[in-house]
């Protein structure tokens, strides 16, 4: 089961611009053995290794790239519990209990994340935020307000604010919107970075640049083989492989396309923005806004139903002008010069939620896949559920990620 090398990003994604060389990993040179292999060094991947080395369990992570250069590389990190597909939408798909339990795992996710990187030596850019949830036409004011009266009937921090209310506030321009407590930010790439050295710490080995190319399954162990030849033994394995999965699976399972995000100069005020809140919208494909810890604003969207790499970066160019229209569009008020553009592949599940767990065509290997705009989120899921599986205390909600669903 070989997982595709895609072209994932390019561009000039900021975090690893802002932040530099991080950390340094060897690639994997000699045969190792362990409890757990933890295949993929992105945000997913290190919020696992995180969780299992805190709790006692021996693990090596390896990725084909260079630490949180997939994916999370790319990420505009806006850690949102709210899912991409809506709860009232989401109640039709699986049923009420399901869909409420869902959407508390998530809100409950940001505060893991809090809290777990409170515990770190640096704060990683995070902080907490509220959110908007912009009604894109007339037309779906009165979706959001039913959406806004179910999240609170569930005890979820959401209220619905119409056009004055929101004009009386802020300097956007929508019909309507839900405000939201409970979500955050963060910069994905120097938390992939500080959770990995944590997890170093307590004794988890991580090597970049070994690439796994092939999987042994038997007696109850799998062995991982490396491009290089060196092979890992392990007793259970974690593929944290972002969107690079093995085709199979990938057909089944999420949809590829391919996105854009823009970051600004910096900003001299926030005059009608200024609690810095993220902002996104309820057309779909949707964009999204968020400002970084040095006064940029970051938009993202523009996505398109395709992903092959020529075609997704000879329109780059066009897809950062449209970003800044759109950020004219809504924020008029504000001028914000274009500093940074990149495009990534972006995937998405129909439900809007992860699959974690196992694959009934893969024994002995746990999937980490956290889809959609909630990537970040999901992570801190996928660790929570991965942790119970591999300590024997599986947890409630892990069926709602299932593979098999
Ligand atoms: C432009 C953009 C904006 C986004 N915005 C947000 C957002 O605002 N909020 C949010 O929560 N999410 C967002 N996402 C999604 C989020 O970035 C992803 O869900 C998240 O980064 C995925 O992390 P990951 O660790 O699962 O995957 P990755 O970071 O892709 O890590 C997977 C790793 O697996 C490695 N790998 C794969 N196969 C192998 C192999 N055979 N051997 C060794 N290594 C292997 C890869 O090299 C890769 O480094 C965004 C994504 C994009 C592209």
């Amino acid at each position: 089961m070989k997982s595709p090398r895609l072209d994932l990003v390019s561009g000039a994604p900021y975090w690893p611009l802002a932040a530099g060389l991080l950390g340094v990993y060897p690639p994997l040179t000699a045969n190792a053995e362990c409890e757990v292999a933890v295949v993929g060094a992105g945000i997913t991947g290190a919020l696992v290794a995180d969780a299992l080395a805190e709790s006692g369990i021996e693990v090596v992570v390896v990725d084909r790239r260079d630490v949180a250069r997939g994916s999370t590389a790319a990420s505009t990190a806006l850690v949102s519990w709210e899912l991409d597909v809506e709860l009232g939408a989401l109640i039709e798909q699986i049923g009420e209990e399901d869909a409420v339990l869902a959407y508390r795992a998530s809100l409950g996710a940001v505060g893991t994340l809090e809290r777990l990187i409170r515990k770190l030596p640096e704060d990683c850019g995070f902080t907490r935020r509220s959110s908007l949830y912009l009604a894109s036409s007339r037309g779906d004011v009165r979706r959001l307000q039913r959406e806004a009266e179910l999240r609170a009937r569930h005890g979820l921090p959401s209220e619905y604010w119409d056009r004055k209310r929101l004009a009386g506030s802020y300097s956007f321009r929508a019909q309507g919107a839900i405000r939201s407590g409970g979500s955050a930010e963060v910069d994905p790439y120097r938390l992939t970075h500080a959770l990995l050295a944590r997890a170093v710490g307590r004794g988890a080995r991580v090597f970049d640049r070994t690439e796994i190319v092939r999987e042994d399954f038997a007696r109850g162990r799998i062995t991982l083989k490396s491009a290089r030849g060196p092979f890992i033994r392990a007793r259970r394995v974690v593929m944290a492989l972002g969107y690079e999965i093995p085709r199979p699976l990938r057909r089944d399972i999420v949809k590829l396309s391919s996105t854009y995000a823009l970051v600004s100069e910096p900003v001299a005020e926030w005059t009608g923005w200024e609690d810095r809140c993220l902002v996104w919208e309820s057309a779909r494909p949707y964009h999204y806004l968020r400002t970084t810890g040095d006064g940029r604003m970051m938009i993202g969207g523009e996505d398109e139903p395709f992903r092959d790499p020529a075609r997704r970066d000879r329109v780059l160019p066009r897809k950062i002008r449209l970003l800044s229209h759109r950020l004219a569009k809504v924020l008029p008020s504000f001028r914000a010069e274009p500093a940074f553009g990149w495009t990534g592949t972006f995937g998405s599940s129909d439900d809007g939620l992860p699959y974690i767990g196992e694959w009934s065509e893969a024994p002995g290997r746990i999937f980490a896949l956290g889809y959609g705009g909630n990537g970040i989120t999901f992570g801190a899921i996928a660790a929570e559920v991965v942790r119970g599986f591999c300590l024997g205390e599986p947890s409630d909600e892990a069926r709602l990620y299932s593979l098999d669903r």
